[in-house]
């Protein structure tokens, strides 16, 4: 008889920083990690959101059991609104991490018939064909949980996103000795976040971003302080209050993820504040700067968002200028420092002083370094490995780090998105692979494909020229003369020659094949683009979106 086997596949989150989501199979019964987003990068013009493609899960979308999520960030429950409109299964998680993502499912109008079941720190719950237990770790949003699926082929270990912060505002720490008694036990397979697995050392503790700040403050009795950062980190929100309070400040809240957050986190006693010491942002300028501290959303440069908004004088109720410093009390994700960059340089030229984590202590990541990576490993002696959470260098980094500690090569694999693997009591196995790109969402319009993607990313880099022309069917001349416009292109007034020499070049084409006896009108246009296409190349370099219609009258 076969020794039992579990089966992982990896949909996201191996080989960028984003759109998570794995799947673990026993028995042809299917548990899905965490279902999340990516943002895009400036050059995907138009795209709002990357997900995983779902395909792959939908066609099984009987068998699978329950969507398990590891803590409420976007990159781990932000595609859950498109998932569960052909996968409704039960979704588990903490009540915050569901309170998160319940409001999302709610505003996109997905959330009616869902089943969430909450879940408590510890517990053990059986999901599908396994024993699923919930294991509290740190991270940069409260409640989150690493994750233990107990299997037939042993302990499979999820770290979830996690640091380990001995000193977390909630004194609720990585439960290390469950995590030990766990490596005791005997863990098959460890998937673990390698966000930080390039870094050194160990990442500080959430507490020390609270003395930075209240040392900033008491340097600034005079100026107002305009604190922005995640919504959903609440624990920077706890230290911003209490900074602000401590001072005697009062504090106003902007951005309605702010406010939702601030709110579902006091109903769940993750947040201690008096909603005494709160005012409205629209009385902010009632009160003198000293007298006051705004917590903001958009510390990633999102150009909705209240930080942005800000930077161009475009917020309503408030606006800010000398007597202002901001702080942006985060660190831009991959991708997104362009637009945070672009936010600073406009608060400075509101006149604002700035303060980021480039020059202050103002930022403690979420995400484990070496140090506390070599722990992990050591708590939980796993018998194989795979790096998850991501870019390929962080993988790689991640995958040395656990052979310097002795585990074997080939107890290690190294998968992208789209591979699946095999875990027994023998190793573990690279067994197939699944489509796994990229699955653009452009708000406007739905899905995108790659293709109408590298159209624009061409009509950005190039511009379009439009050639039309018309042919007398019976006589085989040009009833009407070769015509060119361009958009993006050269502006054909400025460089006449450009555009005569695109039209003389088609034209010439077209007399050519019409003196053959071609009267098809795709065939002509076809002659008229290659014409085109083969003048721009050779002359240009360049290769501008070509839109030709020759007709045939
Ligand atoms: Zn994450
Ligand atoms: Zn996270």
């Amino acid at each position: 008889m076969s020794k039992p086997t579990v089966r992982v596949t990896f949909l996201g989150g191996l080989g960028e920083i984003g759109r998570n989501c794995a799947v673990l199979e026993q028995d042809g019964r299917y548990v899905i990690v965490d279902a999340g987003l990516m943002f895009p990068e400036p050059n995907m013009y138009g795209v709002d959101l990357i997900l995983p493609d779902f395909r792959w899960l939908i066609e099984r979308k009987d068998k699978i059991d329950g969507i398990v999520l590891t803590h409420g960030h976007e990159d781990h429950t932000g595609a859950l609104r498109y998932l569960v409109k052909d996968v409704n299964v039960p979704i588990y998680g903490s009540a915050l991490t569901l309170g998160f993502a319940r409001h999302r499912l709610t505003e996109a109008k997905v959330a009616h018939d869902l089943t969430f079941i909450e879940v408590t720190d510890g517990e053990r719950r059986r999901i599908g064909p396994f024993e699923v237990e919930f294991i509290p770790v740190t991270h940069s949003v409260p409640s989150a949980h690493a994750i233990a699926f107990h299997t037939k082929a042993g302990i499979i270990v999820h770290s979830g996103d996690f640091k380990l912060d001995l000193t977390p505002i909630d004194n609720r720490r990585t439960d290390v000795a469950r995590l030990a008694a766990l490596g005791d036990e005997g863990v098959a397979l460890l998937l673990c976040d390698s966000t930080n697995a390039e870094e050194p050392g160990f990442t500080p503790s959430e507490k020390s971003v609270g003395g930075a700040l209240n040392r900033l403050f008491l340097e600034r009795p005079n100026r107002r302080m305009v604190v922005a950062c995640f919504a959903s980190h609440i624990h920077r929100v706890q230290q911003i209050v209490d900074v602000a309070r401590g001072q005697g400040r009062k504090v106003a809240l902007m951005g309605r993820s702010m406010e939702a957050n601030v709110k579902l986190a006091r109903k769940l006693n993750l947040l201690h504040v008096d909603m005494a010491d709160f005012i409205d942002i629209e009385n902010v300028s009632r009160y003198e700067p000293g007298e006051v501290c705004v917590i903001c959303t958009g510390s990633q440069g999102e150009p909705m968002a209240a930080l942005s908004k800000l930077s161009r004088g475009d917020a309503r109720n408030f606006t800010v200028g000398a007597d202002d410093t901001i702080i942006l009390s985060s660190h831009p994700i991959p991708g997104n420092e362009w637009s945070v960059g672009r936010v600073i340089d406009d608060l400075h030229r509101a006149g604002t002083e700035v303060i980021h984590s480039g020059h202050e202590p103002v930022h403690a990541s979420g995400h484990a370094r070496q140090g506390e990576l070599r722990t992990f490993h050591q708590l939980l002696r796993p018998r194989n490995f795979v790096p998850v959470h991501g870019e390929y260098r962080h993988l790689r980094h991640h995958a040395d780090l656990a052979a310097s500690m002795g585990l074997g090569d080939k107890h290690i694999l190294i998968c992208e998105d789209g591979d699946q693997i095999e875990v027994s009591l023998d190793g573990i196995r690279r067994a197939g692979q699944v489509p796994a790109g990229f699955h653009y969402i452009d708000g406007s319009a739905g899905d995108l494909d790659e293709k109408p993607l590298e159209e624009r990313r061409m009509l950005a880099a190039y511009g379009v020229v439009q050639i039309s022309a018309g042919v007398d069917e019976h006589s085989g001349t040009l009833a009407q003369p070769v015509k060119v416009t361009t958009r993006g292109w050269f502006d054909g007034d400025h460089d006449r020659s450009v555009v005569d020499a695109i039209t003389q070049s088609v034209r010439d084409a077209l007399q050519a094949s019409l003196s053959e006896g071609v009267r098809d009108a795709d065939e002509l246009s076809k002659v008229a683009q290659r014409a085109a296409g083969r003048l721009l190349g050779q002359k240009f370099r360049r290769q501008p979106v070509l839109m030709v219609a020759v007709l045939v009258l």
